[in-house]
């Protein structure tokens, strides 16, 4: 299958490189040069994966990807950005972005990002199963197909490796799990993380699922070893 790209981009000597490196590698490419054509184009054409510029006429990225996913587009999504602010990392991952690529970076980068990015969202991430409906965590409601958790009134978005975390935890309910063994599991060889990215995923993780974060019922820490998951609460 061929795999569609768009491409959100308003600074046209880029957009148009861009657009000929994914066409080289035998993408289907479609793309936009603002916020709202790139929003239009996106529900309407459902892409595989986007290329999203942030600081866009008419509507910024930010904004887009927001749209984005409140429509429950599962395309992944890598941000482009000028210089990378931490800020605008932490955002874009909260939003549900999969990947952050700071400007300027080599098209041999972007390229390997994509892929890492493509084969995570066909489920071949190690113990990472394919990513459907949805599952309740004591009063939370997950829904993996619109990256989103609700628990009352509030909604949170969730990003592709907080899905796959919980996932992972859903799946082995009530067991303990050592961090090397999440590690291995839900980020895989191909990726650098350090126990403290656990760590900080469950940490986000814990907001917006438990009644009370700083006394979790659902993800508990094991210390010395991991965590513990129970999908009823019961995990004290
Ligand atoms: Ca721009």
């Amino acid at each position: 299958m061929t795999l569609r790209v768009l491409v959100v981009e308003d600074e046209e000597p880029l957009r148009l490189a861009l657009c000929d490196a994914l066409r080289a590698e035998g993408f289907e490419v479609l793309e936009a040069e603002d916020g709202d054509a790139g929003l239009k184009l996106a529900l309407s054409e459902g892409p595989e994966l986007v290329l999203l510029d942030l600081m866009l006429p008419k509507r910024d990225g930010f904004s887009v990807l927001k749209a984005l996913r409140q429509d429950r587009l599962a395309a992944a999504v890598i941000i482009l950005s000028a210089r990378g602010e931490e800020w605008d990392r932490v955002q874009g991952f909260e939003y549900g972005a999969d990947d952050y690529v700071v400007k300027p970076f080599s098209m041999k980068e972007l390229l390997l990002r994509i892929r890492a990015v493509v084969q995570r969202s066909e489920g071949r991430a190690p113990g990472v199963a394919q990513p459907d409906g949805k599952a309740r965590v004591g009063k939370a409601l997950v829904d993996f197909a619109a990256y989103t958790v609700e628990k009352g009134r509030e909604r949170h978005g969730l990003s592709r490796k907080e899905l796959e975390l919980l996932r992972f935890f859903l799946a082995r309910d009530g067991k303990v799990l050592s961090r090397d063994v999440i590690l291995e599991e839900v980020w895989g060889a191909d990726e650098f993380p350090t126990t403290r990215t656990i760590d900080m995923h469950v940490v986000k993780l814990r907001r917006k699922l438990e009644d009370d974060p700083e006394a979790p019922r659902h993800i508990v820490t094991v210390h010395g070893v991991g965590y513990r998951f129970s999908k009823d609460g019961g995990a004290r």
